[in-house]
């Protein structure tokens, strides 16, 4: 397992290492495979786009249900609002009638105590002057006929007075009956006045609760295209990162030629575990699980779950090709064991070795972490052999 690497390609490889913005190195046939990666996200980040957009089209027509609902509810309130309207107009007319009734009911009290007055005046009259006029009344009587007459005349006068006083006190009731009869409309008027403007508040309640639910919603919106916008910048981050990709491999391939071919031969030996105090596998290599490709490693998770900071070592000799941060893959560093196998490290919390640096199986070069696009600190290990990712579990690699 002895590995050997001319100075001179070392040499081209740290100007490279100076030259990019980050530190990609790339030997002989080996960084098309970080091309075929980059691509690989950038389909997954245009699947992402096409969800978001998706999401901002349905948070879209809920707003418009929601809109619309609102509408309805202005429309019943309108119709209410007109009830209201109604209802104050026939309280008025009603206090207006109440009123009036009044002003008849002080009016025949005003008769019915002025009937009584005149009819005491007539009877104190009559009784004071009886000899006289009743006498007088009679004596001019012209004949027996006309006698007869003036008597019936004097009883009427008493009659009258009768029956007007008891006029006066029907009218006075019937008045006051109307009064009691109108008083009770009135209240009625005004339970259907609290009944309707009890109506109309918990439309209101209904009604702002929406609008609050409308708010929500717009914001929503406004995080679905932001995160829309994210994700395009994302992908042209990603895109300039494989055309300078592709300008890398030209080079190196340019400078490996004119070396004299590829710099490693691996000699077929077994790897190691990369995680020595955890052997728990998280994910395997192949699944769809929650993922729009399929997972191209395998996830070893942490000693204590969620805890960063486990030891990370190389699964086999070899050198760093690459040490750098990428927004999906985190800290990530790839080991060239020569002979156009790989094994690549991601989402660690810190890294321990230098882009060019000699590594020997089992020897610590990271922290295990939660960077990148990661939920959880874990190791994702991938294993890739002339530009595919294999199963790290597969023969000569991780298996027994
Ligand atoms: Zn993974």
């Amino acid at each position: 397992m002895r590995i050997w690497m001319r100075k001179r390609i070392i040499s081209v490889l740290l100007i490279f290492v100076m030259i990019l913005p980050y530190a990609v190195v790339a030997t002989g046939t080996t960084t098309t495979d970080d091309l075929k990666s980059a691509q690989n996200k950038k389909s997954s980040l245009e699947k992402q786009i096409e969800d978001t957009k998706a999401q901002v089209n349905q948070l879209a027509k809920d707003s418009t249900d929601i809109e619309s609902y609102i509408k309805s509810i202005d429309l019943k309130m309108a119709q209410v609002d007109s009830s209201i309207n109604d209802l104050n107009i026939q309280i008025d007319n009603k206090q207006v009638q109440i009123k009036e009734n009044q002003a008849a009911l002080e009016q025949a009290k005003i008769e019915s105590v002025e009937q009584y007055a005149s009819m005491k005046l007539r009877i104190q009259y009559m009784y004071e002057h009886e000899s006289e006029s009743y006498i007088e009344i009679m004596l001019a009587a012209k004949d027996m006929g006309d006698m007869l007459n003036k008597a019936e005349y004097i009883n009427k006068i008493t009659d009258y007075d009768r029956e007007m006083l008891v006029k006066y006190a029907e009218t006075e009731q019937m008045i006051q009956d109307t009064q009691v009869a109108l008083q009770n409309e009135q209240t009625e008027l005004e339970d259907s006045m609290a009944s309707v403007e009890a109506q109309k508040s918990s439309m209101k309640l209904v009604q702002d609760a929406k609008a609050v639910e409308l708010k929500k919603l717009s914001e929503k919106v406004s995080q679905a295209n932001a995160n829309a916008t994210q994700l395009q910048n994302d992908k042209k981050k990603q895109e300039a990162e494989i055309t300078a990709m592709e300008a890398t491999i030209k080079a190196a391939e340019a400078a490996a030629k004119a070396s004299g071919g590829p710099a490693m031969n691996y000699d077929g030996g077994k790897f190691l575990w990369p995680v020595p105090n955890s052997h728990r596998i998280t994910s395997y290599f192949g699944e769809m699980e929650d993922r729009s490709v399929s997972h191209n490693g395998l996830d070893i998770g942490a000693a204590t779950s969620g805890v960063s900071g486990d030891k990370i070592v190389a699964a086999y000799d070899g050198v760093v090709t690459i040490a750098a941060y990428s927004t999906s893959a985190g800290n990530w560093i790839w080991i060239n064991h020569g002979d156009g196998l790989y094994t690549v490290y991601m989402h660690n919390s810190q890294m321990l070795v230098a882009v060019g640096a000699k590594v020997t199986k089992g020897q610590v070069i990271a922290l295990m972490g939660n960077t990148g696009n990661s939920t959880g600190a874990h190791l994702h290990f991938g294993v890739r052999v002339d530009g595919v990712f294999v199963n790290p579990l597969g023969p000569k690699y991780l298996s027994n």
